[in-house]
């Protein structure tokens, strides 16, 4: 399939930047700290900064020692440790007044805790300066080290957010040293140290995949105690990346939705917008229901 398909009307939205969000962007420089908000140039920014309050910190430095073929983040040899990040990612919640945040972060394959322990003490600094925040991680697979994922579940996070990214079949092309068993195991490890403490999981569509490998997706995750699932339609960062297949109209995404919450997902969030951490605020009740 050589053509390049055209984007649909569905997907083209401008991005609404206002004076508030200039300020917020200037801070982030002063800080030196970076939001996949930002970064990825998510329509969704206005929405989750000015009106939900929520954003996604990307820590451990920008470049990532993985190069996913979906993803623009820069691959390369990572940045120092720096152990003052912490603080300042806790500090500018509290400036921007976040109710519920999202910490991701870069694969640092080059470390042997993967970067572990510095996500846990962003964790614990978010949650001494903003008690009433929701906290959310969203770890790469940290190495597949169950120590690693204890390090990080131990600091007590609202939510364990962890993306499959895409079916089973397409894994291997799709994400870089990333393994989908390898995924589905950090996901079942994470509710087995703490039950209480929901998962989630996210899924890109438009690679390729059939309609029976989302549903067969749906059941793996759901075999690992999975809680909340989210669907978002992939699109392509550069031309250096992987190509659009499919562009799923909204009725097919509803009707993922619908599915998916009859294999038993307490929440699901799907939609051609849909990013892992889109709507995550209203997640958090939702899973407290379950
Ligand atoms: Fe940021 Fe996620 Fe909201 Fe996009 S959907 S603006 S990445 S918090
Ligand atoms: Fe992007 Fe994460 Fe893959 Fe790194 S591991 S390239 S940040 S998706």
């Amino acid at each position: 399939n050589k053509e390049i398909l055209r984007k649909p009307d569905w997907l083209k939205i401008k991005l609404n930047t206002n004076e508030n969000y200039l300020g917020l962007k200037n801070m982030m420089r002063e800080k030196n700290l970076h939001t996949v908000c930002e970064e990825a140039k998510c329509p969704n920014i206005h929405e989750c900064w000015a009106v939900r309050r929520t954003a996604t910190f990307m820590i451990l430095g920008e470049i990532c020692t993985r190069a996913c073929r979906f993803c623009a983040v820069t691959t390369g040899r990572p940045n120092e440790l720096d152990w003052a990040e912490p603080e300042r990612v806790a500090d500018s919640v509290v400036l921007m007044n976040l109710k519920h945040v999202v910490i991701t972060a870069v694969a640092r394959d080059d470390l042997k805790d993967g970067g572990a322990e510095v996500f846990a003490e962003t964790v614990r600094a978010i949650r001494r300066k903003n008690p009433f925040t929701s906290i959310e991680v969203l770890p790469s697979d940290m190495g597949g080290l169950h120590e690693n994922i204890k390090i990080l579940m131990d600091a007590k996070p609202d939510i364990l957010n962890h993306n499959i990214e895409t079916v089973r079949s397409l894994s291997d092309r799709v994400r870089a040293q990333a393994k989908y068993e390898r995924s589905l195991e950090l996901l079942r490890r994470a509710k087995e140290l703490y039950p209480e403490i929901p998962t989630k999981s996210s899924l890109m569509v438009g690679l390729g995949e059939t309609r029976d490998e989302i549903l067969e997706t749906m059941d793996d995750l759901r075999a690992n105690n999975v809680d909340i699932m989210t669907i978002g339609q992939y699109l392509q960062p550069t031309k250096k990346h992987l190509k659009v297949l499919k562009y799923y109209t909204p009725e097919e995404f509803s009707e993922l939705k619908d599915r998916a919450l009859e294999k038993g997902f307490s929440h699901c969030e799907s939609g051609p917008l849909v990013r892992s951490s889109y709507h995550a605020d209203e997640q958090v009740n939702a899973a407290a229901k379950h």
